[in-house]
């Protein structure tokens, strides 16, 4: 069942929370010099045109990147990832969203490696298009969560693994806890990050959990809710799960996630979270 597109959803609040964080860890891998992998095993289109059928029908990036991308007080946490925007906007005004694999082309080093997989069969030719040109990059139409066992652990020993499902089977829940496992079996060192959004609190929490029950340390949650948790239908909150985050991101996170709350959602509602499922 591949029926999810991520351009109804383009550029929304919780790709705002999921590409800030994904920014600031590309960020600090690229403190060292040595290359690193950055593997996005389910990758989207890559680009999304905010002028869209789509992207029209939902209007969900009005409130989110619309409400974000010309601000003059931006805190310098979003310093990296606003470049990638605007280098995919240079008229002045919101055409394109960049999805995370754009954002990663524009941050990522010549010496650096980019692994991506999307299935969909309308997507994925779509992402290999925007990569045709880029001999840093593979695209494969494949299973996300295969790569977390083939394509681990990376040359250099250094890597950043982003894991972003769209939850339309209720087994992915499932399916992420085990997928990390597999890659973190083969490479302890990595950095992961996976999304995941609130639509019912119970699913989220028996997701962390089963990450708690595996016995890895350093897990990172980061939250933002747009709303208060509910049982009706639709996504309250989004958050990004991160094993082994950079030593900064804790700090970087609990600074901009407040400002970021305060624009997105100027009704007041929702909350931030930032805090440590396991620690050391
Ligand atoms: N990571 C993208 C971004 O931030 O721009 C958005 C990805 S979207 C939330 C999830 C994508 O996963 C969809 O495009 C969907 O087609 C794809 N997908 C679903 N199941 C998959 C699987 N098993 N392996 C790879 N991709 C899959």
């Amino acid at each position: 069942m591949l029926s999810y597109r991520h351009s109804f959803h383009a550029g929304n609040h919780a790709d705002v929370v999921k590409h800030t964080v994904q920014s600031l860890i590309i960020e600090a891998l690229k403190e060292k010099e040595k290359p690193f992998l950055y593997l996005d095993t389910h990758a989207g289109a890559g680009r999304y045109f905010l002028g869209s059928e789509h992207a029209e029908k939902t209007g969900e990036y009005l409130e989110g990147i619309a409400r974000i991308w010309q601000r003059d007080d931006m805190p310098v946490e979003l310093e990296a990832y606003m470049s990638a925007v605007n280098a995919y906007n240079k008229g002045g005004y919101l055409k394109y969203y960049p999805g995370s694999p754009l954002i990663a082309r524009h941050l990522l080093r010549e010496q650096d490696q980019l692994h991506m997989t999307e299935l969909h069969p309308t997507d994925s030719p779509l992402l290999r298009h925007e990569f045709l040109k880029d001999d840093r990059s593979k695209v494969l139409r494949a299973d996300g969560y295969q790569q977390l066992k083939s394509q681990l652990p990376p040359q250099y020993r250094r890597g950043f693994i982003l894991i972003d499902p769209p939850y339309e089977l209720k087994t992915d829940y499932q399916a992420v806890v085990q997928g990390i496992q597999e890659g973190y079996k083969r490479f302890a060192t990595g950095v992961y990050a996976l999304w995941y959004p609130v639509v019912l609190r119970q699913q989220i929490k028996r997701m962390v959990k089963e990450l708690e029950e595996t016995g890895i340390r350093r897990i990172l949650q980061i939250e933002l809710a747009v709303q208060p948790d509910s049982d009706r239908r639709g996504m309250t909150a989004s958050g990004m799960i991160v094993i082994n985050p950079p030593w900064k991101l804790e700090q970087q996170m609990s600074t901009v996630l407040p400002w970021l709350h305060r624009v997105l959602v100027p009704e007041g509602i929702g909350h931030t979270k930032v805090s440590w499922i396991t620690p050391e």
